[in-house]
């Protein structure tokens, strides 16, 4: 087992890993930008190093500083976290050129999936239902529309390169098909530097699901469920619950099977999710995130396992512990993700911490970095909470965030606490019934 980890990332998700080295008897480095000197991540690790001023171009995403951190420090292994270093693919080159382990998949598992023609290529002979498009990319209008005849409007084109929800452009009909295929291509070329773009299908009303997989590199791999994430505001998930409320067991067992089967085939190592849009009972594959993601408590409070200490195992060889059929979904679990931003506009709202209460309690996890009078800086995601509940069914776990939601005391600055209360009143949301579109269309009628 490793000795010494350094965490590549800040805020609560390096507060998550240098928990769980701490079980496991390892040392942590954390690394920290000027503006991060007085963050909690800095104060729980043994050791910390500062790497560069408060932009993440010079800090959080440079290579160099954090290889030589590894240097000096003499960590044996990185975990990236999400966001920041945790997909590229060049940084995990450089890693094992310098022999410092990553946590995480290869190099090439991240190239294959960070290009999404080749990640939809390499999954529909893998036997994943993907989204009916074109095959590849699409170089000129002629051919997006011999595409989108084929397929039928609406049609949605988007950037191989893409993420974040960016150079994606809907066409409803083919007049509207030419206007929206040069500007997702000019989106992308701004955004990626790569103009590339794929045509797809576009669902009407999907929710969003995705299945946490986890392999051991060496063909064997599992699936934890499937979580849905459909509660979005541009593209950024707020909400995510496990199970989905629309998922049986035994559609649960079918695609989990597809694609523990798919990353098993392919040697993947470690955590990954596999996203799906879901309509009509049916499956549409659109990408994979080969890293941990934000919302990987709910599974862990469904499935009773410790994801991050399953990844630095199999990051140090050791035998995956995690035996699919072992592996029992119980109960319910939600998260609410707390920003500091100020409603109805979701305008950041950095500052200074005047108090801050934690929620606690039967089936209540808080994973949050703030502390009282700590002062949040401008330079980064706006994210300073999760608040994760379980409870024996969809209703205890509905009351129980109420109540916990209740207990959180966040002075000083505005968050988006309120906004939860204000779902949990909804019919919809009391009954599982939202798709993708639901929280921007709520949003849309709050405000007339
Ligand atoms: P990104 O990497 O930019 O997040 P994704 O491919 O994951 O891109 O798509 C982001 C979001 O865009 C999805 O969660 C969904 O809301 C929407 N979307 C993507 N593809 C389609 C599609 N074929 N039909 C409908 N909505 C889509």
């Amino acid at each position: 087992m490793f000795k010494k980890i350094l965490i590549a990332n800040r805020g609560e998700i390096a507060l998550r890993v240098i928990r769980a080295c701490k079980e496991m008897g390892i040392q942590t480095v954390a690394v920290h930008s000027t503006a991060d000197t007085d963050a909690m991540h800095v104060r729980m690790a043994n050791e910390s190093i500062c790497i560069g001023p408060p932009a993440s171009a010079r800090s959080y995403l440079s290579i160099p500083a954090i290889i030589s951190a590894c240097e000096i420090t003499g960590a044996e292994a990185v975990h990236p976290g999400y966001g920041f270093l945790s997909e590229n693919d060049n940084f995990v080159d450089i890693l094992d050129d310098h022999g410092i382990k990553f946590i995480g998949p290869t190099a090439d598992h991240i190239r294959i999936m960070g290009d999404k023609i080749t990640a939809k290529d390499t999954m529909s002979k893998l036997n994943v239902p993907c989204v009916p498009g074109s095959v590849g990319q699409v170089v000129d209008t002629s051919d997006a529309k011999k595409v989108s005849e084929a397929i039928g409007y609406p049609v949605i084109i988007k950037a191989t390169a893409g993420g974040g929800g960016r150079g994606m452009k809907v066409a409803n009909n083919q007049h509207e098909l030419s206007n929206a295929f040069s500007s997702a291509r000019s989106e992308a070329k701004a955004a990626f530097g790569n103009d590339e773009v794929y045509i797809e299908k576009y669902l009407t009303t999907p929710r969003h699901i995705e299945i946490q997989v986890f392999g051991d590199g060496k063909g064997n791999a599992v699936h934890l469920g499937e979580r849905d994430c459909s509660l979005q505001r541009r593209h950024q998930k707020i909400l995510e619950e496990s199970p989905g409320p629309t998922i049986t067991n035994q559609v649960r067992e079918k695609i989990g099977k597809i694609c523990s089967d798919a990353v098993a085939s392919i040697h993947y190592a470690g955590a990954g999710t596999i996203e799906f849009l879901y309509e009509n009972n049916e499956f549409y594959f659109i990408e994979m995130n080969t890293r941990l993601q934000v919302e990987h408590p709910v599974t862990e409070a469904v499935y009773g396992v410790d994801l991050v200490r399953e990844q630095i195992r199999v990051a140090a060889g050791l035998e995956m512990s995690l035996k699919q059929n072992e592996l029992k979904p119980s109960g319910h679990a939600i998260e609410a993700r707390i920003n500091a931003e100020t409603l109805p506009n979701f305008i950041p709202s950095p500052g200074t911490i005047t108090a801050f209460h934690s929620p606690g309690g039967l089936g209540v996890r808080m994973d949050s970095h703030l502390y009282n009078g700590y002062t949040i800086p401008p330079f980064y995601d706006s994210l300073i909470g999760k608040l994760i509940v379980h409870g024996r069914d969809r209703t205890e776990a509905i009351e129980r965030l109420r109540r916990s939601l209740d207990e959180i005391i966040i002075d000083g600055i505005e968050t988006t606490t309120e906004l939860f209360n204000l779902l949990l009143n909804e019919p919809d949301i009391k009954n599982g019934d939202y798709n993708i579109h639901w929280l921007e269309e709520w949003l849309v009628k709050r405000e007339e």
